[in-house]
């Protein structure tokens, strides 16, 4: 049978004051002026809910700065104390846990690395067992979904109730304009497995670049999610980590002031709130298709350079041949018709050629 785990919707949470639920701050602390520099030009926006700092810092490759480590906790304190945000950071094992809880963290999250990790995850349920905090759980790097919602159940078994998801996107081999791939799909499905948990979108580290946070949070405000985690410095340029993607606080108050809040309740009947979801599935999947282009073409400019370095010419007529037949006899056992099928894949191939051209005369 189903579990049905005890999880808070956000509006009984204290910390919730309204959607969205906005965590903000920088990735790292790194330095005590940095972290009450920040905080106190977010606070003062009035508009930042709990500040959040990376205190210890789980990094890809060794030698990038790894966190300040428990000496930032007492900023952290600092913070909470001078400005009364409440404070948030990330941990990924007990000892951060009982760290961050002796200082007063208010807001636990777990990183994508650590939720991928059940060993992980349960140590730090086991830290967690019989304490009042909130807790975050990020979804692991890898897009399984069950992996997910097991990092959810550890920390829901251990009692506590104050547990919201953020969905952070999935990290990639292939190069995107994007740094981590959406997969909006993902966080619709772990809603529909567990329908209480508040839902965080964190744009900072889907976009990997500032110039995307807008739109990203855009698109999980009209999905409505609960709350948004946005990476944010006094000083973005000489950040030590996630510099690119990182905004002052002046420049997130002007995102948030852009962002349009749609009610999710109308007097409308109930026909527009069905029309709605359908067409919210229909701009996933054409998120979708424009993501799976983006990396056709990724894959063409990579053929590209290898014809070039072989010198191969960049088209081979029986290759195209081969192709387009595949697909016009795959598009109609799918219901698609020929026509619309060969227009497409022309178009897609000539896409692909100016990619390639433009590779190989460069
Ligand atoms: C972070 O929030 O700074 C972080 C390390 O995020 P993630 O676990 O999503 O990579
Ligand atoms: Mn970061």
């Amino acid at each position: 049978m189903k579990e049905r785990l005890k999880i808070k919707q956000i509006h009984q949470w204290p910390l919730y004051k309204g959607r969205p639920l906005t965590i903000c701050g920088p990735c790292s602390a790194e330095s005590e002026e940095q972290v009450m520099e920040t905080a106190r030009q977010l606070a003062n926006l009035n508009r930042v809910d709990i500040f959040r700092a990376g205190i210890w810092k789980p990094r890809t490759r060794p030698n990038a700065f790894e966190g300040v480590g428990r000496e930032g906790l007492k900023w952290l304190r600092d913070v909470k104390r001078e400005t009364g945000l409440p404070t948030a950071t990330e941990v990924a094992n007990s000892g951060h846990v009982n760290d961050a809880l002796k200082f007063g963290v208010d807001v636990l999250w777990i990183g994508a690395r650590t939720s991928a990790n059940p060993f992980a995850m349960q140590e730090i349920a086991d830290a967690l067992s019989g304490v009042e905090v909130t807790v975050l759980v990020k979804n692991p790097v890898n897009p399984e979904l069950n992996l997910w919602i097991g990092a959810i159940e550890r920390i829901a078994r251990a009692g506590i109730t104050q547990i919201g998801a953020i969905h952070r996107g999935i990290s990639t081999y292939e190069h995107t304009a994007y740094r981590n791939q959406p997969k909006w799909l993902l966080p619709i499905e772990l809603r529909r497995a567990i329908p209480d948990i508040p839902l965080i979108c964190d744009p900072s580290h889907i976009a990997g670049a500032r110039k995307y946070l807008l739109e990203i949070s855009q698109k999980a405000m009209d999905l409505n999610y609960d709350g948004l985690m946005i990476e944010s410095h006094n000083n973005p340029e000489v950040a030590l980590s996630d510099k690119e993607q990182q905004v002052t606080p002046a420049q997130l108050l002007e995102l948030l002031d852009k962002l349009v809040l749609r009610e999710q309740e109308s007097n409308n009947s109930a026909f527009l709130d069905v029309l709605g979801e359908l067409r919210s599935q229909i701009d996933l999947f054409d998120d979708q298709l424009l993501e799976l282009l983006e990396q056709r073409m990724y894959v063409a400019e990579t053929i590209g350079k290898y014809k070039k370095e072989n010198n191969i010419t960049i088209l081979q007529s029986s290759r195209w041949e081969e192709i387009i037949t595949k697909a016009v006899r795959k598009g109609e056992s799918k219901g698609l018709s020929e026509e619309f099928i060969s227009q497409m894949f022309k178009a897609v191939h000539q896409e692909s050629i100016n990619h390639q051209n433009r590779i190989m005369n460069s």
